[in-house]
């Protein structure tokens, strides 16, 4: 072979072939990886070869080592943490991106970048029923997206004076969230300059949604101590059991005391595509920002994160670097993305939006995230049938909590479920055919199933749930 664009189309056919056939056989994989640690790292080589070497080895090499050490995210069998699902129109534009190998982090790099952005994140605000005076942009993550707007709150309450001349005199900050939302914000309050002594961790009601009443409290006693309330993280879907914290309560809290209100959604946000969801956003227009994150329950590859905010020019003067290098003469007539978060570059994750939403189409998104749901509601019903199996709390979307308690553990203490329970999850994960994980809900160890994977059938839940039940049975 000749030029490097005619070996180019051999290998990419033949990788073509072999992501098709992957998709096809997933299910074939151990859902989890059965390595144990440093069984991949030691078969790698112990420098850059000196050599070149010919992508057929590279990508036998790919097959025989690397991929027994892969966890199958992609498995309709995978119910663990949340799903991170992909799909095809997605890896398709993923491919497409890494071709361009653009830059978007300012218009002139790539205008259709710039402009796409906004285009996606005008359909997914209107069809969310997101309020229409927001501006959305896609960040990597969720975490990205939370600390990007915990420091947009700190600068502008101190009208931009802890960017300019650091923290003195703004040294007394708080920051709100449930004990039940993810440890992204404390990352993010650490990373701010906040502190994380200055995180406030607000206890939860039985459905283990932030209580609102006790955040009023918290404010009030932290103001008459001379703290500062910054920021509120509301979160609508907890990661431990989708918990939904009470939003308009919250926004009226936050609007007497003029404190941030940071909505993370990142996973069920997807479900906000859904009408007889929307009702979740309410009270949503006195926020702030908000989060949530397609590359999550949306087919679209990862990283892909959608950040809407109210007042844009808060975002854009808090992040805003003008050096000699970037000036253009298109400033200040366009959107720079660059100044729209933290890192400088910027992927063109709109293009693989684009292709999902265009060839799923609103109607088609809403059937599967329906589909979800549904199976989800099946599992729940197996579940509250069973007599050896709890709900440890109500299902919530596409997530069910619950632990197992046979009859034989009927006098005995909650230690010794939790370690029956713990002794199941292992059985199930060791075994590669599912893979779930686990939470606490009030000291009970619960396990999880989160049914979002995008080609899911009621045949894998089914399946999912006779094992589980085979499982429990032989280990009690
Ligand atoms: C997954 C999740 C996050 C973190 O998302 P990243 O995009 O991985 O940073 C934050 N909050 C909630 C509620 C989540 O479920």
């Amino acid at each position: 072979m000749s030029s490097e664009s005619e070996k180019f189309r051999v290998y990419a056919h033949q990788f073509v072939d072999w992501m098709a056939d992957y998709m096809d056989n997933v299910e074939q994989y151990p859902v989890k990886s059965q390595v144990s640690p440093g069984a991949i790292y030691h078969q790698i080589g112990s420098c850059i070869p000196d050599e070149g070497e010919r992508i057929e080895e590279i990508f036998e090499d790919f097959k025989k080592v690397i991929i027994p050490g892969v966890t199958h995210w992609q498995s309709p069998n995978f119910f663990a943490y949340f799903q991170a699902n992909t799909s095809s129109p997605s890896i398709l534009a993923e491919m497409l991106m890494a071709t361009l190998g653009v830059q978007g982090m300012k218009w002139d790099t790539s205008p259709a970048s710039t402009e796409l952005e906004e285009k996606m994140m005008e359909w997914l605000r209107d069809a969310m029923a997101l309020p229409k005076n927001w501006t959305g942009v896609i960040q990597d993550t969720a975490s990205t997206a939370t600390l990007a707007s915990i420091i947009t709150a700190r600068e502008q309450r101190s009208d931009y004076q802890v960017n300019t001349k650091g923290f003195e005199g703004f040294t007394h900050f708080r920051v709100y969230c449930s004990e039940q939302t993810h440890s992204s914000i404390e990352k993010g309050v650490k990373i701010a300059g906040i502190g994380k002594e200055n995180l406030v961790k607000i206890t939860t009601d039985e459905r283990l949604a932030m209580d609102a009443d006790v955040l009023l409290e918290s404010i009030k006693h932290d103001i008459t101590h001379g703290h500062h309330p910054l920021c509120v993280v509301a979160a609508i879907g907890t990661t431990g059991t989708l918990a939904m914290d009470p939003l308009k309560k919250i926004v009226e809290i936050c609007k007497k005391y003029n404190i941030w209100l940071h909505v993370d959604a990142a996973y069920a946000g997807s479900a906000f595509l859904l009408p007889e969801y929307q009702y979740l956003t309410d009270g949503l227009e006195g926020a702030d920002s908000f989060v949530f994150n397609p590359h999550k329950w949306l087919f679209t590859n990862f990283d892909c994160s959608a950040y809407f905010v109210k007042d844009k020019e808060a975002l854009v003067n808090t992040f805003a670097i003008l050096p000699e290098y970037l000036k253009t003469k298109t400033d200040g007539l366009v959107a720079n993305h660059c100044d729209w978060g933290i890192p400088l570059g910027r992927r063109f994750r709109s293009l693989k939006l684009w292709f999902v939403l265009r060839h799923y189409g609103l109607k088609g998104l809403q059937e599967k995230l329906r589909f979800h749901i549904e199976l989800t509601q099946w599992l729940e019903n197996e579940i509250v049938e069973s007599s050896e199996f709890e709900l440890a709390v109500p299902r919530s979307m596409n997530l069910v909590c619950f632990y197992y308690r046979p009859s034989s553990l009927k006098n005995k203490s909650i230690e010794a479920q939790n370690s029956l329970n713990e002794q199941l999850l292992h059985q199930l994960n060791r075994s590669g055919k599912i893979y779930l994980t686990h939470t606490k809900v009030n000291d009970v160890f619960v396990l999880r199933i989160s049914i979002g994977q995008t080609h899911v059938q009621l045949s894998h839940i089914r399946k999912a749930w006779e094992f589980i039940q085979q499982t429990a049975k032989l280990i009690s």
